[in-house]
């Protein structure tokens, strides 16, 4: 097995861990980083050996403590996978286990299929990511789940709907919300739930700010799900997705779902998802300092109706959200423009830095016309209810010089006036 799992048993820091931990040169010919184990299948030690690894995987036994099983085939784990999960566990504070996918959304979509089942019930936020709606209303719902929004940071309105939803199974928070970074208070969602008879499981989408800057495991929830395509890989070169979460037999649930649906992610990706692990907290930290000041520094520009950053927040329930449970404000701004969609589309038009392109968490800065693009399929009414306005843009913030994209982003704004 590529994992060492005796270099991790003593506690160090979650940038130490990343670097120490999960993965045992000794199995990899020496070479200080991890091979690529490319086979789709892998050759048993003994036909006992071959029926034990069946018996563990077809979930008739537990492995014990410090035991080997042999690997049977790709689509169930493989190398990379196990690296990078292993790897990847300490990054998200009192996460035990790990699951990957081949995208946020196969993450997203194992996550419901493994734990909502025809008549019943989930509860989830809006506004949400476009993908996670579509599942919901062109999959989920057809198949018989019944899915109740609240509007994000709504506490009581989510406290109460956990609590009368009939057979609830899952609570599904995406916190800050895009594209208006709405904060929904993670801790009160996991605590309502507490006197629920079959309590649901409460997992939030991290996306945004995670795992540098939020920890949602540490305020009560059970799961936490990553587009890794976005912050983690932080290259926009690569899809991928991952689920952590606090009990190992909630993920090994999510990897039975894996293993049948075949949407573990691919060692070539894994390996190279793994050799960004390192570095995300350094380009997370760099991304949200140049956001901030660009961020507090276009805030009172002509052009600009309202600008929406964590920092500049002025709703006393939202500063309180946000100081119970961000570390840091991130990465993501939005803001309308006075002008409407005319002035959004100069906008982006005028700016030369930044690239005109949607996802998120690159090292390059992205803009976008939620609208009209990540936003185009609600109706008129759902986007005005999610403050998406025709005049919003949206930047998700690189690592370039700030004073470079501030310059880059005035003269963009002053022709907009
Ligand atoms: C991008 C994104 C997803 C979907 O992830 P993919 O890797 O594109 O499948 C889900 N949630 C959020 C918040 C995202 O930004």
């Amino acid at each position: 097995m590529a994992a060492n799992r005796q270099r991790a048993s003593y506690v160090v820091r979650p940038e130490t861990a990343i670097l120490t931990r999960g993965f045992d040169p000794r199995l990899s010919v020496g070479s200080a980083r991890p091979a690529v184990f490319r086979s789709s299948t892998y050759v048993f030690s003994s036909p006992k050996a071959a029926e034990r690894a069946f018996a563990i995987a077809l979930g008739h036994s537990r492995p014990a403590a410090g035991e080997s099983v042999d690997l049977i085939y790709s689509r169930l784990s493989h190398p990379n996978a196990e690296i990078l999960e292993d790897q990847i566990t300490p990054l998200e504070p009192d996460a035990q286990s790990a699951a990957v996918f081949n995208s946020g959304m196969a993450a997203i979509s194992t996550l419901f299929l493994t734990f909502c089942q025809p008549g019943t019930s989930f509860v989830y936020t809006v506004p949400l990511y476009g993908g996670t709606q579509h599942l919901m209303h062109q999959i989920l719902e057809p198949l018989g789940m019944r899915g109740t929004p609240v509007p994000a940071g709504d506490s009581r309105t989510l406290r109460e709907t956990i609590q009368r939803t009939p057979d609830v199974r899952l609570i599904f928070i995406e916190t800050p919300a895009n594209p208006t970074l709405r904060m929904t208070d993670i801790a009160a969602a996991a605590q309502a739930t507490q006197s629920v008879g079959v309590r649901p499981i409460v997992a939030v989408d991290n996306t945004f700010l995670g795992p540098t800057f939020q920890h949602p495991l540490q305020l009560g929830a059970d799961l936490v799900v990553y587009s890794a395509t976005k912050y983690l890989s932080g290259f926009s070169d690569l899809l991928a997705g991952m689920i952590l979460g606090k009990k190992p037999a909630l993920i090994a649930q999510l990897r039975g779902t894996r293993a049948v649906l075949g949407n573990i992610l691919q060692p070539d990706e894994c390996w190279m998802l793994d050799g960004r692990l390192p570095t995300v907290e350094l380009r997370m930290t760099r991304q949200s300092k140049n956001a901030q000041y660009i961020a507090e520094a276009l805030a009172d520009h002509p052009a600009v109706a309202n600008m929406n950053y964590p920092t500049l927040f002025t709703a006393p329930e939202q500063i309180r959200i946000r100081d119970a449970q961000c570390r840091h404000p991130g990465a993501i701004i939005s803001f309308e423009l006075r002008g409407g969609k005319t002035a959004a589309f100069n906008f982006l038009r005028r700016v030369k830095i930044a690239h005109n392109a949607v996802s998120l968490g690159g090292v390059e800065t992205l803009t976008c016309h939620p609208a009209t693009t990540t936003h185009a399929e609600l109706s008129a009414e759902e986007r005005a209810q999610s403050g998406v306005a025709d005049g919003l843009v949206r930047i998700s913030v690189g690592v370039e010089g700030w004073r470079d994209l501030l310059r880059d982003f005035r003269q963009a704004l002053d022709a907009s006036c």
